[in-house]
């Protein structure tokens, strides 16, 4: 389906795809655009439950797929949290039809898990804000049609108390904003990234998202609402793996025998679908209480990180299962293992999970 093609052409049919099946309108709030979904808090935001539910089928098929379907909520999210009523009804309805391109850049070279150290500037001068700074590892850079940027407009890198809280605010920047420029570069896994530029990139007040100062709630309820839908692309690469194992230990003679009459790699399977199957609970349950508009700190931090540390661990027995051509370039479990490795990195590493999750414990 999107085999052959480079990445930008892939990820553009895969969006085409997502389009014309209307699964871009579970990435959209209702009330501004999206699909009505069942058994949520409110109609002005996304529903967790389908978002984990497309991204486990999808990342079962293509992790192009998963990329673009959720980048499209991930990157559209702060304009309806925060968005003015005019900028929601030019946008969203035209992210939940694939006319425009969403991406949401936070991380800089010196910002990673830690976004008080964000250093791009806005500032206020005559009524408009000029952007000066870099972005990097941005989902969609180059291909965006508009990003939605965390900007500092008070304060030092790195001084903030509370890691950027009523430092950084947000903003929608237009793709061709004059001065934005974006440069790609490549992953381990299929997925459009780069860097982005801003150099003097001059946005209306009229693109600010939220109060001035208040960026970083818009970011971290972005967070919120999405990171548990990476446990369920992990979950759905890691149940892929899992069927490629069960197909090949049974087919693949040595020994005179199938592979799969091998009590260690019976039991490897045995592990990998008990494992698998409490992260699915773990994402169900966390996906349960964001939707039902509960606090969910625990849930969604044990989803992420049992899911995706679980997936690599399930892709790389798969690999081992296939033997050489578990690392053959093409082979499925070869792409799955690429695919999975960046999960545990994306929305929040799986040591600021643990720090999440000890933080919610101990203090
Ligand atoms: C494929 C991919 C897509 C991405 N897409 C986007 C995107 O669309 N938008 C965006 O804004 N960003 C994106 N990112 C960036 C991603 O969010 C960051 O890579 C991530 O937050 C980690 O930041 P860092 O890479 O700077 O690592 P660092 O923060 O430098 O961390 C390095 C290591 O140190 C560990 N560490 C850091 N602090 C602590 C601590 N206090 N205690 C213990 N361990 C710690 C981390 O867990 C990690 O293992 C993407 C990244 C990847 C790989």
């Amino acid at each position: 389906m999107l085999e052959g093609l480079d990445e930008t052409a892939a990820a553009r049919k895969a969006l085409a795809i997502l389009a014309e099946v209307e699964l871009l309108r579970w990435t959209v709030p209702h009330a501004f655009g999206g699909a009505r979904l069942d058994g949520l808090a409110s109609d002005r935001d996304v529903s967790v439950r389908a978002l984990c539910a497309a991204r486990a089928e999808l990342a079962y098929r293509s992790g192009m797929l998963d990329v673009m379907f959720v980048m499209q909520g991930l990157g559209s999210y702060p304009i309806a949290r925060a968005g003015s009523d005019a900028l929601r009804a030019e946008i969203l309805p035209r992210v939940a039809s694939g006319e425009r391109i969403a991406a949401f850049a936070l991380t800089e070279p010196e910002a990673g898990s830690d976004l008080g150290g964000i250093a791009l500037r806005a500032e206020k001068r005559a009524g408009a804000w000029r952007l000066n700074g870099v972005k990097t590892f941005i989902s969609n850079a180059g291909i965006a049609s508009f990003y939605t940027v965390l900007a500092r407009t008070s304060g030092e890198p790195g001084a903030d108390r509370d890691g950027g809280k009523g430092s950084l605010t947000m903003f929608h920047v237009p793709a061709n904003a004059r001065g934005l420029t974006a440069t790609r570069f490549e992953v381990i896994g299929p997925h459009p990234i780069g860097e982005l530029h801003f150099d003097g990139v001059e946005i209306d007040d009229a693109e600010r998202l939220g109060a001035v100062g208040e960026g970083l709630d818009v970011a971290l309820a972005t967070l919120a609402r999405f990171r548990t839908s990476v446990a369920a692309a992990a979950n759905g690469f890691a149940r892929r793996a899992l069927d490629e194992s069960i197909a090949r230990l049974k087919t693949r003679k040595q020994f005179s025998k199938p592979l799969a009459a091998n009590q260690g790699l019976r039991f490897d399977l045995a592990e990998m679908d008990a494992r698998l199957r409490g992260a699915e609970l773990l994402v169900a349950e966390a996906a349960d209480a964001v939707d039902r508009g509960e606090r969910a700190v625990k849930e969604v931090a044990r989803a992420k990180l049992v899911a995706t540390e679980t997936a690599s661990w399930i892709c790389d027995r798969a690999v081992q299962h296939f033997g050489g051509l578990g690392v053959k370039k093409g082979s499925v479990v070869e792409r799955l293992f690429r695919d999975t490795r960046a999960l545990r990195i994306y929305e929040g590493t799986s040591e600021i999970q643990k720090l999440i999750l000890a933080r919610e414990l101990v203090d």
